[in-house]
């Protein structure tokens, strides 16, 4: 009965199931806060500069203060001598002006004092006490950093949409910002389903497995920017799955996830309560792992029905939590970063499913003049089940629908799950 059922239910191409999804997701509302707490949000206000950055003309070296016209014909072996009127530190304005014939000591970051138009670093000088010998000659505006030439007042610095990395942090600090406006995160429920299923810091007994696709679902859900609400298992019962539920959406969600019971075997009643609690379609998706979905919406929130298998859930996680996740979170791009890279295994299949590939992606030696190339090798067992080869992955080749066999050596595109620093750049 449920096998025949499953025969009408559609197959949609991954990107089909995507645009589904995405169609029901919607930016979330603005949040006010603390711009270290803004960190991989998106800004949801223009930011414009109160004042120009920097304040005020200042020195961009250590060194003496002058007018450069006191400095014309000055070398190494013909130095220009000059009297020196006093020493500023960075923080302070000097009350002195530089007449000339006259320096002023000056360090890094302080302002340039009235008269001088130059600065001569020490390193081009020579000193005695009360003199000063200029080995340079340098001209207006040397070593000056104007007032403005990072920020001008009243630019728009950082508009709305911008993702908040540590540089637009740093900006945003340099504005006298202490807070500001950020979309807030998304709040994602995770509900793990099976008799078989048992928390983590239980004993196993016999016929039991530990939920492991709460925790990795979980970890995507704080990698990506979320807030993952774990409501625990829930045994394949109806009013079981049906409460949880209930429960979790009282917590306020904006993403529903579960895992496993969508399949086709006897007990896989998810699909019949989440269809019974809110407006769900089942789907096949055209791809391996990850073949069943569930998708729709269940008190007005977006619902994910993974699959049960944990590297299924994860990759089916990544190709649509993840994408829904970023959406939600004002991110314009949510593409996975993806590189070509030469297949190092020979791949044969008997379906047309796109099949995406647990590999190690490696940087090899470019030939000279020719860009950076990477292999990959798959990282053992692809069953869908089967997280070592997960554990061993840092990213998933892409096997389009209509390949069939591909040759050892042949080009394939590699979607990164993480890109490790000084690895593979
Ligand atoms: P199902 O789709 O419910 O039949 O699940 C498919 C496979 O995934 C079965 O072998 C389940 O035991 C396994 N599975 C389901 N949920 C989990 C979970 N939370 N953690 C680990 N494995 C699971
Ligand atoms: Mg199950």
């Amino acid at each position: 009965m449920t096998e025949k059922l499953a025969d009408t239910y559609p197959m949609l191409s991954v990107e089909e199931a995507q645009e589904r999804l995405l169609a029901l997701v919607r930016p979330l509302e603005p949040e006010r806060l603390p711009i270290l707490e803004a960190l991989g949000r998106v800004l949801a206000d223009n930011v414009c500069a109160g004042t120009d950055i920097p304040p005020l003309d200042n020195s961009a070296m250590d060194g003496y203060a002058v007018r450069a016209e006191d400095t014309v014909g000055a070398s190494h072996d013909h130095p220009v001598r000059l009297r020196i009127i006093g020493n500023l530190a960075a923080g302070y304005v000097s009350q002195q002006a530089v007449e000339p014939g006259t320096a002023l000591r000056i360090m890094t970051g302080a302002p340039i004092p009235p008269g001088a138009d130059a600065v001569v670093r020490f390193e081009r000088t020579r000193s005695d006490g009360n003199g000063v010998e200029i080995l340079e000659e340098v001209r207006q505006g040397h070593n000056i950093r104007r007032a403005g030439e990072d920020v001008r007042h009243g630019e728009l610095v950082l508009p709305r949409g911008t993702l908040l990395r540590p540089q637009e942090i740093g900006m945003l600090a340099s504005l006298g910002r202490a807070d500001i406006w950020a979309i807030r995160q998304p709040r994602v429920a995770i509900l793990a389903t099976g008799e078989e299923v048992i928390p983590i810091d239980q004993p196993l007994t016999p016929g039991k497995i530990h939920d492991a696709n709460s925790y990795c679902n979980a970890a995507q859900v704080l990698r990506y920017g979320g807030v993952p609400l774990l409501l625990g298992i829930a045994r394949d019962h109806r009013d079981e799955v049906a409460a949880k539920i209930r429960g979790g959406l009282g917590q306020g969600v904006d993403l529903f996830l579960t895992s496993g019971g969508v399949s086709v075997g006897d007990f896989d009643i998810v699909k019949e309560v989440l269809a019974a609690e809110g407006q769900i379609h089942f789907w096949w998706v055209n791809m391996k792992p990850g073949r069943p979905l569930a998708l729709g919406q269940i008190g007005g929130v977006p619902l994910l029905g993974l699959p049960g298998n944990p590297v299924a859930a994860m990759i089916s996680f990544e190709l649509f939590a993840r994408p829904a996740m970023l959406k939600m979170l004002g991110r314009g791009e949510w593409a996975k970063p993806a590189i070509e890279a030469i297949m190092r295994d020979s791949i044969t299949r008997k379906d047309n499913r796109r099949h995406l590939l647990r590999v190690q992606v490696q940087k090899q030696d470019a030939q000279a003049g020719t860009s950076t190339c990477y292999s990959a090798r798959l990282t053992g067992p692809q069953g869908s089940g089967i997280l070592s080869s997960m554990v061993q992955a840092n990213g998933l080749a892409v096997i389009p629908e209509e390949r069939g066999e591909l040759a050892a050596g042949e080009r394939v595109r590699v979607l990164m799950l993480d890109w490790p620093e000084g690895v593979l750049l």
